[in-house]
């Protein structure tokens, strides 16, 4: 059927990653739209009383309520899960509601979970605090020494969780090797793939079970909505995902999805555009500041693994200057083009302090052990034109004494 055919996976597994952006999961009604519509609706009519019950039973296809199924909300998951090479994908409220009810499907009291310490703020909230008050385990290691993911696992090690690259230290994980670890002992291995975008890197494709995002981040890529993703196989979504989020509700709503599949159109020109900027950016900024880390750059020193494992170097950028939170403050009081702000992945030029914003509520000593100085300034580039970023740090790093 013509109408559906976003929907026929043995059409759509055959296209190519940027045509599934556009036209992945795409399932139009009866009207024909060529822009997905948008499904506002909390319930869905049934025809008779026996439908409904068949509905409920399983054993009529159809959608019963927003929180378990909607139409606009199914074509952003079908989208997602082609994107990532995954069988089937689940939407989220937002990406830390996808973290969450990634890890908390699968673990239950008396469990253990490896963690990569680089990470997001809140992620390490819920590992180091939130899971062990339900009294699951976990132990963070340095997520690029590949050997210290085998030497932490336990015989009730569950789950592996890990981000590459890693908000805000850029910090690359090998994904071939820790998730070949984690199938070896039966361990589930989950992949935040919310800096790189399946644009720029399938975790899939490198032996992860399964992948969460954010995708707020350069899925929306405008700033506009919060949003998350969990994609992994069938058995996985249905029998794991499911049961928890359909009945704990952190649901997308309709609108958000649409703006998302909407930012997904593009998100295959913007990353690349957005990673070109990154590494002029980065370039001329390398020249100027003590140190800096990005991914795309031969300094960086998990460069080549990187670029193994992503098409790019992304957009985002971490400089460390020596003289403390004062200096760091200076530089970012004194752009006038890129806004101090603590999201990425925006068309926006954004940087912050993740010491004092993204990553305040960690305790010094974590800060201090996952490389975040009271020096250091994470960078988000955006698509304005690199020369006009560039020349906004040439004069905000002299004012700075840089
Ligand atoms: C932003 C982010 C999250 C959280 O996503 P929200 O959409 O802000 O809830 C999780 N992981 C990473 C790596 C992020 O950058």
């Amino acid at each position: 059927m013509k109408k559906h055919t976003g929907q026929d996976r043995s059409v759509t597994t055959t296209w190519r990653p940027t045509t599934q952006a556009v036209r992945g999961g795409t399932a139009r009604s009866d009207y024909g739209e060529t822009s997905e519509a948008i499904f506002l609706t909390s319930g869905y009519a049934y025809d008779c009383a026996a439908d409904a019950a068949a509905r409920f039973a399983g054993d009529q296809v159809g959608m019963t309520y927003s929180r378990l199924q909607n139409p606009t909300v199914e074509m952003l998951e079908q989208r997602i899960a082609l994107l990532e090479g995954a069988e089937s994908a689940r939407c989220m409220a937002s990406g830390m509601a996808a973290m969450t009810a990634v890890l908390l499907c699968q673990l239950q009291t008396g469990d253990h979970l490896v963690a990569g310490k680089a990470a997001f703020g809140s992620c390490r909230w819920l590992t180091d605090t939130l899971l062990p008050k339900f009294g699951i385990a976990t132990t963070i290691v340095d997520g690029t020494d590949t050997a210290a993911w085998e030497a932490a696992i336990r015989p009730e090690t569950k789950v592996f969780f890990f981000e590459t690259p890693a908000n805000p230290t850029l910090d690359i994980v090998d994904m071939r090797g820790v998730c070949d670890i984690a199938r070896a002992h039966g361990i589930t291995s989950v992949v935040d793939n919310a800096f790189a975008s399946p644009a720029l890197q399938r975790p899939i494709e490198f032996g992860a079970d399964v992948v969460a995002h954010s995708a707020t981040k350069m899925m929306d890529g405008q700033g506009r909505v919060l949003a998350g993703a969990v994609a992994g196989s069938e058995d996985f979504i249905l029998n794991t995902l499911l049961p928890f989020t359909r009945n704990t509700g952190p649901v997308l709503s309709a609108f958000n999805a649409w703006v998302v599949l909407k930012g997904i159109e593009t998100l295959d020109l913007r990353i690349r555009r957005q990673s070109e900027n990154a590494l002029a950016v980065a370039r001329f900024l390398e020249q100027r500041v003590p140190r800096l880390l990005y991914p795309g750059l031969a300094s960086h020193p998990q460069h080549a693994l990187a670029m193994r494992q992503m098409s790019a170097g992304g957009t985002i950028i971490a400089l460390f200057l020596d003289g403390g939170r004062a200096q760091a403050h200076g530089l970012l009081d004194a752009l006038r083009l890129v806004d101090i702000s603590n999201n990425i992945g925006d068309s926006r030029s954004l940087m912050t302090h993740p010491a004092s914003t993204t990553h305040s509520g960690l305790a010094e000593d974590v800060r201090a052990d996952m490389g975040i100085t009271e020096g250091m300034l994470r960078l988000s580039v955006g698509l304005e034109d690199p020369d006009d970023v560039i020349e906004d740090f040439d004069r905000a790093l002299a004012a700075v004494g840089l």
